[in-house]
């Protein structure tokens, strides 16, 4: 029987695609990455990240299961991903073990580069065009009970049992309205980043800042958005050291606060508001605050929301911030938006990341070294690709809307790539969009 491989150009509808170029540029930096490995390995480094990075964005649920059902998938994922052979379970984990994490996160930088050659991060800046927003938060990826690699951070819970987890820092770019994420960097939060929580995080945003700076080049005016956790004098002072502006929760109790309180009570705290969905909005706010008595030199300004149903008078929300914008003449409504958007790297991106068929928080292995790192990097890059795609690529997206729910939507692309001879990912989005069956005479 023979089976056509597919020619999207025969199918009937003119579409905005860019989704090879995409593939075909993280699979021409995954080429680059240097081996590491003794020269006497035989599996080719190249294949086993282009192999990896297919697995995470076909979300296939394990590396078992991927390598199980690689016979089916093999002229496809040859065709798709540049994958030519299969090697061995240890061999496929000693290489992406091995591998530097700083070359693979070259691929943000490629990426970064392709959506400013399509004029996206000046569509996508905030406060009037102002500025690119980056929300930056950590996440657990990984825990268990048993110990699995050097890098595994320990937790002791009270009846003596250990945990061991990986956590990672991850930045992406927001915006207010955009359903859409882009990761634009992560840095792995390691043993010995610090003792407690707050250390961890903070060592690692250090080491992330500098990075997406460089990633990004010295001309992107990049605001980054923070929770309460970043409230403090180094946090400011890495920011301001990778000349980053910023807006951080202000959350508990704080030095800046009691400065409110003081103008608030001498009436001298500046007020706007208005109405929006059966709410009142109200924001109040002073500039030139000190952040706290240690570092009596950093300058911030604050501002909070508080949203009231109009017609119970119930208080619906409130939250506060700090930031180093100017808030003289600022449209409010926006930059409460903006402020309240950093929940997008939690919520579209992590929740996304973990229950929308991506799996972080499977165990892809720990190897000795970046294996679980360099996995979860390869899984956030594959999420970069789809999110780019969503925002984008109209194949794409006609794909997306034939099948509904993302999970249902994976489990076509897995289905038509299992079954249909194609030529790219773009091949097989614009098959899905057609919702027909694929022409296969019956099995007999
Ligand atoms: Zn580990």
């Amino acid at each position: 029987m023979q089976i056509s491989v597919f020619e999207p150009e025969t199918l009937p509808f003119e579409a905005k695609t860019m989704v090879n170029s995409m593939i075909a540029s993280v699979l021409e930096r995954l080429g680059k990455v240097s081996d590491k490995r003794a020269r006497n390995t035989s599996t080719g480094l190249h294949n086993t990240l282009s192999l990896s990075f297919a697995m995470f964005h076909l979300k296939m649920p394990s590396l078992l299961q991927f390598r199980e059902s690689y016979s089916v998938k093999a002229d496809n994922l040859r065709r798709v991903y540049g994958v030519t052979d299969l090697p061995g379970d240890v061999a496929i984990r000693g290489a992406v073990d091995q591998v530097d994490t700083a070359e693979l996160k070259e691929c943000f930088t490629d990426q970064i580069d392709f959506l400013r050659s399509h004029g996206i991060w000046e569509q996508r800046r905030v406060l009037d065009g102002r500025f690119t927003a980056l929300s930056s938060d950590g996440t657990q990826h990984y825990c268990s009970n048993c110990k699995g690699c050097p890098q595994c951070l320990v937790k002791s819970h009270r009846n003596g049992k250990k945990a061991y987890y990986h956590q990672m820092l991850a930045t992406v770019a927001v915006c207010p309205g955009k359903q859409t994420v882009f990761p634009v960097g992560c840095e792995a939060i390691v043993n010995g980043d610090g003792a407690v929580k707050n250390d961890c995080e903070m060592n690692a945003l250090k080491r992330l800042l500098p990075q997406v700076r460089q990633a990004f080049g010295e001309q992107e005016p990049i605001l980054q958005l923070l929770d309460a956790l970043y409230h403090n004098g180094p946090c400011v002072q890495a920011l301001q050291a990778s000349n980053m502006r910023f807006i951080i929760g202000a959350k508990g109790d704080h030095y800046v606060g009691v400065q409110v309180k003081r103008l608030r009570d001498k009436g001298e705290m500046e007020t706007q508001t208005w109405e929006k969905n059966g709410r009142i909005c109200t924001v109040e706010y002073a500039q030139g605050l000190m952040l706290n008595g240690k570092y009596p030199d950093i300058c911030v300004n604050y501002f909070s929301l508080s949203e009231v149903d109009k017609k119970t008078g119930e208080q619906k929300f409130y939250s506060d911030w700090v930031t180093d914008v100017d808030l003289d003449g600022i449209n409010m409504e926006e930059l409460t938006a903006v402020a309240r958007s950093r929940w997008k790297v939690e919520n579209e991106t992590f929740n996304t990341l973990k229950n929308q068929g991506y799996n972080l928080g499977h165990s892809y292995g720990h190897g000795k070294k970046n294996l679980t790192t360099n996995f979860a990097l390869l899984m956030l890059i594959a999420f970069l690709v789809d999110q780019m795609a969503m925002a984008l690529d109209e194949v794409y997206q006609q794909a997306k809307k034939a099948c509904g729910s993302f999970k249902f939507f994976w489990e076509r692309v897995r289905q038509v790539f299992d079954m249909a001879p194609a030529k790219s990912i773009e091949a097989i989005y614009r098959f899905i969009s057609l919702r027909k069956p694929l022409d296969i005479p019956p099995l007999e």
